[in-house]
């Protein structure tokens, strides 16, 4: 059956800023296709909602509240797996977000911290996840970019760079860990999440988003999951170094930013 190709019976799964939104989301359907959780973020109220869904789903999972900037706070992550399930097999490195803003407005520092909370936290956990994943000899790594990195726009030139970045990143990973772990990427386009708030709390712009995309409506974290569970099944064990764009069609910012020209 085609649909067995997509189970993750057995296998475990580590998802960063997992507590809500998109990380929630990809966690949830995880369990609810077999797989065992390790779930990171930093609120510990928010992971045990997650972790009780995993439960229901009749699966396990383990929460480990903390700061993720930081490549301590990965390696917790990847410690709990082991100690926990002696296992990994799925990462989702779903960390990442920085605010739009004009060019001349963004300062040095929040250009980095764009490029550290967005890239440079994706390498650190698949450097410290694959030593364990090669001890199967198989795996997939899932990086959760976004559709401005596969365009440009005003505004964006700190957090598109950045996802821009990861999704080079997947590309040059998939060709290190070949042939045994699989490395893709998924760019999201304007997802329902906390994220989102300020801009999904206006009825004209929520329209206007919805107006400038094809498909005629913003996303939700299931739309997301679903590729999620495709990237870390093996209903997609042909598939490395690629990009799935899950975005109603857009092929440029749905979000017009306020920023006129210099
Ligand atoms: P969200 O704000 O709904 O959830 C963020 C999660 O990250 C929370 O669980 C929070 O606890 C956790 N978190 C934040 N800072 C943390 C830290 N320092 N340490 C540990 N955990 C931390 O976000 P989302 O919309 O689900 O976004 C998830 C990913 O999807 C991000 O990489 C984002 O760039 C990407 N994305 C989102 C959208 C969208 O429209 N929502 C679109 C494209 C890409």
């Amino acid at each position: 059956m085609i649909l067995d190709s997509f189970l993750l019976t057995g296998r475990v799964a580590i998802v960063t800023a997992a507590g809500r939104g998109i990380g929630a989301g990809i966690a949830k359907a995880f369990a609810e296709v077999g797989a065992d959780l390790v779930i990171g973020a930093r609120t510990q109220e928010q992971l045990d909602q997650v972790a009780a869904y995993v439960a229901q789903s009749g699966r396990r999972a383990a929460a480990v509240a903390g700061d993720l900037s930081s490549r301590a706070g990965m390696a917790k992550l990847v410690e709990r797996a082991m100690d926990e399930f002696g296992r990994i097999d799925i990462v989702v490195n779903n960390a990442g977000g920085s605010m739009p803003g004009p060019f001349l407005a963004t300062e040095e520092d929040s250009f980095d911290e764009a490029l550290r909370w967005n890239v440079t936290t994706a390498f650190n956990l698949t450097q410290l996840a694959v030593p364990h994943m090669l001890a199967r000899a198989s795996g997939s790594v899932i990086n959760i970019a976004s559709a401005i990195g596969r365009f440009g726009d005003r505004g964006f030139c700190a957090y598109g760079t950045a996802k821009a970045a990861l999704i080079h990143l997947t590309k040059n990973l998939a060709a290190d860990l070949a042939p045994k772990i699989r490395v893709n990427c998924i760019a999201p386009g304007a997802t329902e999440t906390s994220a989102l708030n300020a801009v999904l709390g206006n009825e004209a712009i929520e329209q206007e988003m919805i107006n400038r995309t094809p498909l005629r409506r913003i996303g939700t974290v299931e739309d997301i999951a679903a590729g999620a569970v495709y990237f870390a099944s093996d209903a997609s064990s042909y598939v490395t170094g690629r990009v799935l764009p899950i975005d109603g069609g857009i092929n440029r910012a749905n979000l017009e930013m306020p920023i006129p020209d210099l």
